[in-house]
């Protein structure tokens, strides 16, 4: 059989063609009236996709540009601060904050697990200078309560600066940047905006400028207040990547364009389209007889899937890629043959999901010897999609008071 290569990886994504066509005819110089034109509409645009009235500011690199300008920007030696990881991408919060000398307490949470909220409350100091957590954790597809998270902040009295790696959690995860006083919020090209690696952008908050004035730590490239300066003038402090940017502005445009233009209805639908692509594999994967990793707190990012004991989830990896042009991601790590990832954030639809429900149905009963019923995850995966509520995940977010 012919084989169509197709990406199901948690970023890089599928890339959307209209912001092919527009990186590729993105022929400008960075200090001209057209590059400038660009630039302030595809930094107003982020502004709306992120949903804040807080500064949005985009740098040229992956998204550990930005986690590291959170840290380099907001502390300075020795500054106590609290990391919280349940996976892979918190690691790398431990290792950036402990790079630039800060003191670091960590809170670990399982791999598959989200934290007790409770815990994270007793865990916090008057002394912490910042709380850093992903809203998603890539790793293991699981989804950290944000907002709750932002609510213990408060009624511990906390003075920190909450800093979001929201890298995977734009564009699949709900959130109110403002109302929940989250002070940094990260994303990363390469993601929900369904476009190649190689842009990073941030919300900032007046608290985390503030914070600027007065933290120690050495930052050059990543001088968010440099930024901020170019950016007002419609320009970024170096050379950026002017195609990226263009396929950006596409990219929003076209997310817009799923909401007759207007982005921040845009956001909400690409949001609640990773969660119905999720909700359908969940349920797909769990009537063929799998396990989901993160059953209790799973992202609409992506979905982590155990493989039955004595099996290796890189054969699952494999088959899909050979037998069928689907690329999958393994686990990371330790969990790295114990799991396998499927993506659901960006350029995916229903489609995309039947069919890799239908490729996996033929793994199972092949690869993995599982008894398998011809067309039972689909089925399963069919039944949510037609009763999902259209904003049934925005609901679900905002209707819950903590
Ligand atoms: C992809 C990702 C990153 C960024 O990694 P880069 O390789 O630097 O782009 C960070 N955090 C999470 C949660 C991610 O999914």
């Amino acid at each position: 059989m012919f084989r169509k290569t197709r990406l199901f990886t948690p970023g890089p994504t599928p890339l959307l063609p209209a912001a092919q066509f527009a990186m590729a005819a993105a022929d400008l110089h960075h200090r001209t009236a057209e590059f400038r034109a660009l630039y302030t509409k595809v930094l107003a645009q982020l502004k709306e996709f992120v949903g804040t009235r807080n500064d949005v500011l985009l740098l040229s690199s992956s998204g550990t540009g930005a986690m590291e300008a959170a840290v380099s920007n907001l502390t300075s030696p020795g500054d106590p601060v609290l990391v919280l990881t349940a996976g892979k991408f918190g690691e790398r919060w431990t290792a950036i904050t402990k790079a630039f000398g800060c003191n670091v307490e960590v809170l670990n949470a399982p791999y598959g697990e989200t934290f007790d909220l409770a815990t994270i409350k007793a865990a916090l100091k008057p002394e912490h200078k910042a709380v850093y957590v992903q809203a998603t954790e890539t790793s293991t597809a699981t989804r950290h309560d944000i907002r709750g998270i932002a609510e213990a902040l408060k009624a511990a009295n906390s003075q920190a600066l909450l800093v979001v790696d929201a890298i995977t959690g734009l564009g699949t995860t709900h959130f109110d940047v403002d109302a929940w006083g989250i002070d940094v919020l990260i994303g990363g090209s390469q993601k929900a905006v369904m476009i190649p690696p190689g842009l990073a952008y941030l919300s900032v908050s007046d608290r985390a400028w503030a914070a600027m004035e007065t933290s120690k730590n050495p930052r050059y490239y990543f001088d968010l207040r440099k930024e901020r300066k170019s950016a007002k003038l419609g320009e970024s402090a170096y050379t950026p990547s002017v195609s990226l940017i263009a396929g950006l502005g596409a990219a929003l445009d076209y997310i817009a364009g799923q909401a007759n233009g207007d982005l921040a209805e845009g956001r909400i639908s690409l949001i609640e389209n990773a969660e119905t692509c999720a909700a359908m594999t969940r349920a797909g994967l769990v009537a063929l007889g799998f396990t989901l990793f993160a059953p209790t707190a799973p992202a609409a990012a992506a979905t982590a899937v155990s493989v039955p004991e004595g099996l290796d989830s890189g054969a699952v990896v494999k088959e899909l890629k050979s037998r069928f042009g689907a690329v999958i991601a393994n686990g990371q790590g330790e969990m790295k043959g114990k799991i396998f990832r499927i993506a659901h954030l960006g350029f995916f639809d229903y489609m995309d999901t039947i069919a890799l429900l239908g490729a996996l149905e033929l793994i199972a009963r092949d690869t993995l010897k599982l008894p398998v019923q011809f067309g039972q995850g689909v089925a399963a995966a069919q039944q949510v999609f037609a009763t999902r509520k259209p904003k049934q995940a925005y609901e679900e977010t905002f209707a819950v008071t903590v």
